[in-house]
Parts: C-alpha cells; sequence; structure tokens
C-alpha cells in the first residue's frame, strides 16, 4: 500500500516536470534564429561571469543571457539551430562597453544582427550586434578595453529600408529580434567561438 502510493507520486511528479518542460520551451523563430518568447528577461540565471577573463563583460548591471551559444532543437519545426553568440538583455540606450582593445572594423546595418559594430584584436573578431544606429565610434578608429562604444538600439526600426526583417505586427525590427538586447559573437581565428570561454 505505502509502496503503491509512493510510486503514484513518483508518476505525478514526471509529469508535472515534463509539463514544465514543455510549457517554459515555447520559442518563436526567426530566420534561423530560435530565441525563447518567454525568456528576454528572466531575473535569474545560472551564469555568472568571471572576474578573471581575458576580456570584459559588455554591460554594467546586465549579466542575464536569453539565449546561449551554439546548437539548439526548435521546438516549432524540429530542426537544429545554430546561434553564433550570445543575447544579452538590456533596455534601450543602455551604455555598450568593449570588451578589449582593438580597432573598429565595421559599423552598419549588418543582416540578422541588425546594426552592428565589429572590432578586431589580433586574431579575435567581436560582433556587437542590434545596436543603436547612432554610432559612437567609427571604421579604422582605435578603442580600449571597457570604452563606451555604443548604446543598445530599438527593437523597430521604421526608416531602414534596408531590413527584410520584421515580427507579427509585421513592423520593421533591428536584425531578427524579439525585443531590446545585445548580440555578442566571439571569433577567434575566423571561427566563433562560445563567448562564456572567454568573458
Ligand atoms: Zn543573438
Amino acid at each position: 500500500m505505502f509502496q503503491k502510493s509512493i510510486t503514484s507520486l513518483f508518476i505525478i511528479l514526471f509529469f508535472l516536470i515534463l509539463f514544465i518542460c514543455i510549457f517554459s520551451i515555447h520559442s518563436e523563430t526567426f530566420s534561423g534564429y530560435t530565441k525563447s518568447s518567454n525568456s528576454e528577461f528572466i531575473e535569474d540565471s545560472s551564469f555568472h561571469y568571471s572576474e578573471n577573463s581575458i576580456f570584459s563583460w559588455p554591460l554594467f548591471g546586465y549579466y542575464n543571457i536569453s539565449s546561449f551559444f551554439g546548437y539548439r532543437i526548435s521546438p516549432t519545426s524540429g530542426a537544429s539551430t545554430y546561434h553564433s553568440g550570445i543575447d544579452i538583455p538590456a533596455p534601450e540606450k543602455s551604455n555598450i562597453y568593449s570588451i578589449c582593445d582593438g580597432i573598429v572594423v565595421y559599423t552598419g546595418f549588418y543582416g540578422s544582427d541588425g546594426y552592428t559594430v565589429i572590432i578586431q584584436n589580433e586574431n579575435f573578431i567581436i560582433i556587437y550586434g542590434h545596436v543603436s544606429p547612432n554610432f559612437l565610434v567609427q571604421e579604422n578608429q582605435i578603442v580600449q578595453k571597457n570604452e563606451k562604444i555604443g548604446t543598445i538600439g530599438p527593437k523597430y526600426i521604421d526608416q531602414n529600408s534596408n531590413t527584410t526583417y520584421t515580427d507579427s505586427t509585421g513592423r520593421k525590427t533591428n536584425g531578427a529580434t524579439t525585443g531590446c538586447h545585445l548580440h555578442l559573437t566571439i571569433k577567434k581565428d575566423g571561427k566563433a567561438v562560445n563567448p562564456l570561454n572567454y568573458l
């Protein structure tokens, strides 16, 4: 009798956990990008950045990650999608700081990353996506680690005629984005690496 009720309890717990898992991975897919629609502003993250990192953190006061680096299964299509960096949600106009010394090699609209600043440091390329089109740096400018290089861009960029990205309302978005955040890619020797191994 006692054993039977324990078994029932485990079965109930199993289905409860299964239900929570299915519910929490509900997501939207944008042209190869998968983003959890309800995770943009999660308060708690298991991620804590290291003080002994090679590069510094690009935002002050925003340390949550809404989308991690790498391959993931899209629950809507069942297809595997690739995320070349990490997404750090932050309000529009939040300051973005260079994670390393380097030279600005690109500022402009960069496809799914929206308005973007790209900085090179020797064999590393750092891509800061979904930033404000009011660029604070220009190409060929030398920047220092922790120098302010831009601000978080708006979600909508109605005035940009080049973007092909829109959301469910049909309005033009700053690349493939569901909300204001910094997309950060780190390329080492031309290959995207997990930023969390360097930050
Ligand atoms: Zn991203």
